[in-house]
């Protein structure tokens, strides 16, 4: 693949254009590839739609290239907020002064059918392709409907089959016959439950809680397994050059949120290494010359209302990210 890859790449790569070297290129558990383009440039460069459609041609056509995305998890977005309008998400850029089209897309964690009739906020993800874009919000906060929310990475969860409940397998690769509910543990899918207050943890055989209750003991095991083995969990924000990112506490900031604006983007930062976030994401980073941006490359896979959850944690496995709750 790598080799492939680099001589596809190689044979794009014109007179004009940046060196299009591949920096590294890393199997993810869905079958699919992360590429590290050597610098920023190509990696910019190969981000463009036509070249990533000449691209995909050139691999065969039953690949699909995609930006490697940044996600957030984001607490009380209020409902009315047209997350899935992309005029929303540039104005959301603008007001937090982000690059445009750093926001690759939101979307709801909780299927909107099932939320309670008198809802105002829900939890949304935000996925980003720029990771300074998404370090900045965790930092400073998102601006949204003259509101501050409080974005926080969204981390690998352990993998829930929604089928049996079980842990360690997705629902496609189950070996059961029947379903199980989340919820009750009766024999039915968890979107037909109608149980009442009804909860049984398949894992633990319990009726204290559900099967994907985070105070379970069973999810706690699995969780702290994983975070052994993934340290970025344990990391607030993503992973950049900058040495103020490879810390393990949490965000500084348990200021109450009453600002309304945000900060105007010439404020002085109580922290050093700030003032470089804020130049690098001012330049778009054009300038900066070896920024570890990268593309990802998988198959394709099916989204649709109903299989959102499955599809959700389909995505749990190519990176850093999150379980509906
Ligand atoms: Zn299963
Ligand atoms: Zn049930
Ligand atoms: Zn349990």
């Amino acid at each position: 693949m790598a080799h492939s890859l680099q001589k596809v790449l190689t044979n794009m790569q014109g007179p004009e254009g940046p060196s299009l070297q591949v920096k590294a290129l890393t199997h993810i558990q869905n079958g699919g590839y992360i590429v590290e383009m050597a610098t920023t440039e190509a990696a910019t460069w190969v981000r463009d739609p036509i070249r990533k459609l000449i691209l995909t041609e050139s691999l065969g056509g039953n690949v699909q290239v995609k930006d490697r995305t940044y996600n957030l998890l984001i607490p009380f977005v209020p409902i009315t907020t047209r997350i899935d309008n992309q005029a929303i998400l540039r104005n959301i850029e603008r007001t937090n002064n982000i690059p445009t089209n750093s926001i690759v897309q939101m979307k709801w964690i909780k299927d909107p059918c099932r939320r309670e009739r008198n809802q105002r906020v829900a939890h949304a993800l935000m996925s980003l392709n720029i990771p300074q874009a998404a370090n900045k919000l965790i930092e400073h906060g998102l601006y949204l409907d003259h509101g501050r929310l409080r974005p926080r990475k969204d981390k690998r969860e352990p993998i829930r089959c929604l089928k049996c409940q079980h842990w360690g397998h997705m629902a496609k690769a189950c070996p059961e016959e029947k379903d199980t509910c989340g919820t009750c543990g009766g024999e039915h899918r968890h979107s037909n439950c109608n149980s009442y207050r009804t909860f049984f943890c398949v894992n633990c055989r319990t009726n204290e809680h559900s099967s994907s209750n985070k105070e379970c003991p069973e999810y706690i095991l699995q969780r702290d397994a994983l975070n052994a083995h993934t340290p970025e969990n344990l990391m607030p924000y993503f992973l950049t050059e900058e040495p103020w990112t490879q810390v393990s506490l949490p965000p500084k900031s348990s200021e109450p949120i009453i600002h309304s604006q945000p900060p105007p983007p010439s404020t002085p930062h109580n922290r050093s290494p700030a003032p470089m976030e804020q130049r690098r994401l001012d330049d778009g980073m054009t300038s900066e010359k070896s920024q570890s941006a990268t593309h990802s490359i998988h198959h394709q896979w099916k989204d649709s209302c109903s299989s959102w959850t499955e599809h959700h944690q389909a995505l749990a496995h190519q990176g850093p990210q999150h379980t509906p709750q």
